[in-house]
């Protein structure tokens, strides 16, 4: 008797269990199709929220590179902040990723004469092929839309240095942990951090663990970097999900941040 009297107390159970994941993902797809206003951090250096995260795009003297692709397949933010740029998707001649999650992938395929280039340890994370070794991100990708199959078409070297027309110099480290093909680049004065690092209330942090692969790397690597910087110019941060540090606060930010790295 008690049996059969369980029984509907289990239905409601799973019932409500069934409609709280439903609601959630509906909201997390809803999430990834929004997008935010578009922003200058200079003339011809903008960048937009593209569903969870963020995109830049920087217009060089003959060339317009993206860092990341975002969390909107649609990529309708991206479009909005190449329309204010007066260009279009065509025109985007690289992508550089600074990891291979789908949040920040969803777009690539938009940009059909853009190169492709990421980290070797994430070839196959952006091919899809495989999924993050923690539990969270592996949760969140099945329930965000998977992005349209990709392919990274140029690999990173590890600490390159390759100029751009005119003064310009494009930088890259890499900085495994967050996953293990995550790359730092420096631009013109503008950092690329991807997740490795975030930006929330003011203050520069390493994010929540609880999304990396190896977070004990991921310190090691920043570290790392940073020595790497200590002589070069950073005006800005740029990060994947809290979006661009204030001028002139970026140096500061980062020497607040070097007595918090354990390594
Ligand atoms: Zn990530």
């Amino acid at each position: 008797m008690s049996g059969k009297r369980r029984i509907p107390w289990i239905r409601i159970a799973a019932a409500l269990l069934v409609g709280l994941a439903v609601t959630a993902e509906i909201l997390v797809r809803g999430f990834s199709h929004s997008h935010g206003t578009p922003f200058w951090l200079r003339p011809d250096f903008g960048g937009v929220r593209s569903g969870v995260s963020y995109v830049y795009v920087a217009r060089t003297r003959d060339k317009l590179l993206m860092f990341d692709a975002g969390g909107d397949p649609e990529g309708t933010g991206i479009i909005e902040l190449l329309h204010l740029m007066n260009a279009s998707p065509p025109e985007v001649s690289a992508i550089y990723l600074t990891h291979g999650h789908p949040d920040h992938v969803a777009s690539v395929s938009l940009f059909k004469n853009a190169r492709l280039w990421g980290g070797s340890g994430d070839a196959r994370l952006v091919e899809g092929k495989t999924l993050s070794k923690r539990a969270l991100p592996r949760l969140l990708s099945f329930m965000v839309e998977n992005p349209p199959p990709s392919k990274l078409t140029d690999l990173l070297p590890a600490n390159f240095r390759s100029p751009l027309s005119g003064w310009l110099t494009l930088q890259g480290w890499p900085a495994p942990g967050h996953t293990p093909g995550s790359f730092f680049y420096l631009l013109d004065g503008v950092l690329f951090v991807g997740d490795t690092l975030n930006l929330s209330g003011g203050v520069l942090s390493l994010g929540n663990p609880a999304f990396d692969d190896d977070t004990a790397e991921k310190e090691r690597s920043v570290a790392r970097v940073l020595q790497m910087l200590d002589g070069e110019k950073v005006d800005y941060i740029a990060t994947g999900h809290g979006g661009v540090t204030q001028p002139n606060t970026a140096r500061r930010l980062l020497d607040d941040l070097k007595p918090r790295l354990r390594h």
